[in-house]
């Protein structure tokens, strides 16, 4: 499976992604181990109009990899267990 494919489908697919900071960059860098790559990842979704859609979205489809809204994997998944707690 390839995970950086996914994403590049889904940022051509319409609304909220038609608007993503990442829409250009190379994909393979929301999904590197490399540490130099996340951040730069990270630097775009920083600056991205789309943040929440894009977080709300990964949260929703519990993205399991990459750089998705500004988090990482561990931040989602914190995230999923705060709200779920709070529920
Ligand atoms: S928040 Fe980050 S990953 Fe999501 S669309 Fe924006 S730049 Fe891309």
């Amino acid at each position: 499976m390839s995970t950086s494919f996914a994403l590049a489908d889904l940022l051509t697919s319409g609304s909220w992604q038609e608007d993503a900071a990442c829409r250009d960059a190379d994909p393979e860098l929301f999904f590197s181990n490399d540490e130099t790559d996340r951040e730069q990842a990270l630097s775009y979704c920083a600056a991205c109009p789309v943040r929440v859609e894009c977080l709300e979205h990964a949260l929703a489809t519990r993205e399991a990899y990459g750089i998705w809204g500004g988090t990482d994997e561990t931040e989602r998944k914190r995230l999923l267990r705060r709200r779920r707690r709070a529920a």
